[in-house]
């Protein structure tokens, strides 16, 4: 894609947060927008940041780790986001790279990013996933073990900056989304980090602070 599409494909993207923002009385201000760039190289990234994007979502550890760390010794305000299933054992390589991990969903994970947090000297923001469809194949704690998780994630010294979800596929999203700003504000949590391409004007309106937009930026991945 043209580097002039996704500059104008942000703009787009810009303007409906703004929209979606007024209608909830909220500030634009207030919602991150983050770029999801996983499978698109360097190239289709460079036009973006260059047109003052900041906030960039990967799923992969290992391809975060290829294609970010030279953009960001040229523009150290970037801030790199983990948004895919993160495995224990890379829990260390994930908080070296990353500024915040939207993916954090069960004990042992809790613990080894705790560890890791303390032998790094590194704190990135922490979204605790919650799996808000009951889907048995997603990711994401049961919306049961919230609490206990929570618990578990503040003990360790982890940041719990919010909660995080994926809506079921083919459903109506507003629900989900309404149900896990409800859990947010239960637990006193600010940060909320839901909504896609497909509905992110929706999570807006229901309080997302952190929206997760990859294919109406980039285009469709291959
Ligand atoms: C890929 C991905 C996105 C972006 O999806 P689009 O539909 O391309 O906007 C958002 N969140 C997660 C967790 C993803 O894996």
């Amino acid at each position: 894609m043209p580097a002039d599409d996704s500059i104008a494909r942000r703009e787009t993207v810009r303007d409906a947060i703004a929209r979606a923002a007024r209608t909830a009385g909220r500030r634009a201000e207030d919602v991150t927008l983050i770029a999801v760039s996983k499978t698109h190289p360097v190239e289709a990234i460079r036009p973006l940041i260059a047109a003052g994007q900041r906030d960039f979502g990967e799923n992969r550890v290992q391809e975060a780790q290829a294609k970010w760390p030279a953009l960001r010794e040229q523009h150290p305000a970037i801030r790199l986001h983990l948004i895919g299933q993160l495995q224990s054992n890379k829990a260390e390589e994930a908080v070296a790279v990353f500024d915040a991990i939207h993916s954090v969903d069960r004990a042992s994970l809790v613990e080894a990013l705790g560890k890791a947090m303390v032998k790094l000297g590194r704190r990135p923001d922490c979204f605790l996933q919650v799996n808000i469809g009951d889907e048995p194949q997603k990711g994401g704690c049961a919306i049961g073990a919230l609490p206990a998780l929570l618990d578990q994630a503040k003990l360790a010294g982890l940041p719990v900056a919010g909660l995080m979800a994926i809506p079921t596929a083919d459903h109506e999203p507003a629900p989900y989304f309404a149900l896990l700003a409800k859990l947010a504000r239960e637990h006193g949590l600010a940060g909320l980090s839901m909504g896609m391409s497909s509905d992110y004007p929706t999570a807006v309106t229901l309080g997302a602070t952190h929206i997760r937009v990859g294919t109406a930026l980039f285009g469709s991945r291959e």
